[in-house]
């Protein structure tokens, strides 16, 4: 398996996750304590550790308040791509509300850093089968890969039965779009989310090892991993939300830095770009 993995990181504050929306209302989010900056250094020197690049999804509302962090992670040499700019799910949106804001973030985000955009990926992967249409928006805006579709059962995302490895993908409309949909492994006829995150701290990390190898050495390709920077966070402010919504965000933050280490230490990482162009399935 010669195309490295994509190790991608959405960059987004705690108070954005749409699992605790619920208990955050929006307009409350510009008087609360930002750590996304910190976070995501502390990412970057990780990633500096291991001489690891990655692809970096950002939401607009973090890049127009903090320009200097996109620059400071392009600066590294990472990819920049786009997470929309208001974190709104994409499923909630009209299409006309989509393609204004994802127009804008991806227009900030290439002011910001001066070179183009090419990948998306939806607020918490709500591209599923009602909103495809937001394929259609996305070639149109010019992005050439998204990676949104997250092929498992899930109460607020997922397209179960959706293709495991990246591939064309043919929109409503009949145009095309690269889709990397986020890591499965393949047990049994089931299918097991390995893809980073919630997953990533909430299962052993012998399971998710297992799971992401066995996509490398059964299935001969590369697999695509996330996380966001507030999963190293363990000091990140406590909202009350309902126990399930807790369950997810906050067990084991204290725990994910040091397995992010042993994952960045035990397979080969780069951009979603990079491998995708090795896939020969971008130019
Ligand atoms: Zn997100």
């Amino acid at each position: 398996m010669s195309v490295p993995n994509a190790l991608t990181v959405d960059v987004e504050d705690y108070f954005h996750v749409a699992a605790l929306s619920s208990s955050i209302p929006r307009d409350t989010w510009t008087s609360r304590e930002s750590r996304v900056v910190g976070n995501t250094h502390r990412l970057l020197s990780l990633f500096e550790q291991f001489n690891v690049r990655g692809t970096f999804f950002v939401l607009g509302w973090v890049a127009e308040r903090y320009p200097e962090l996109i620059r400071d992670i392009a600066a590294d040499g990472h990819e920049i791509a786009c997470h929309g700019f208001s974190h709104r799910l994409v499923y909630e949106q009209s299409p006309e509300e989509f393609h204004e804001e994802t127009l804008r973030s991806k227009d900030l985000l290439e002011d910001i850093i001066g070179s183009r955009v090419l990948g998306y990926r939806a607020a918490s992967y709500s591209v599923v089968r009602d909103s495809l249409w937001a394929l259609d928006i996305l070639v149109e805006l010019g992005f050439t890969y998204d990676s949104s579709i997250f092929p498992v059962h899930h109460d607020r995302y997922g397209i179960p039965n959706a293709e495991r490895a990246p591939h064309r993908l043919s929109t409503p409309d009949g145009k095309l779009i690269v889709e990397w949909p986020l890591a499965t492994a393949s047990i049994f006829g089931l299918r097991l989310p390995v893809a980073g995150g919630g997953y990533f701290r909430l299962l052993p990390y012998w399971l998710s090892h297992w799971g992401l190898a066995s996509i490398n050495r059964r299935e001969r390709r590369p697999f695509i991993f996330y996380l966001h920077p507030w999963e190293i966070d363990p000091g990140q402010p406590r909202v009350p939300a309902s126990r399930l919504s807790r369950f997810r965000h906050y067990t084991n933050l204290g725990k994910c830095e040091e397995r992010l280490r042993r994952l960045l230490g035990e397979f080969r990482f780069g951009t979603a770009r990079d491998s995708l162009v090795q896939l020969g399935l971008l130019s």
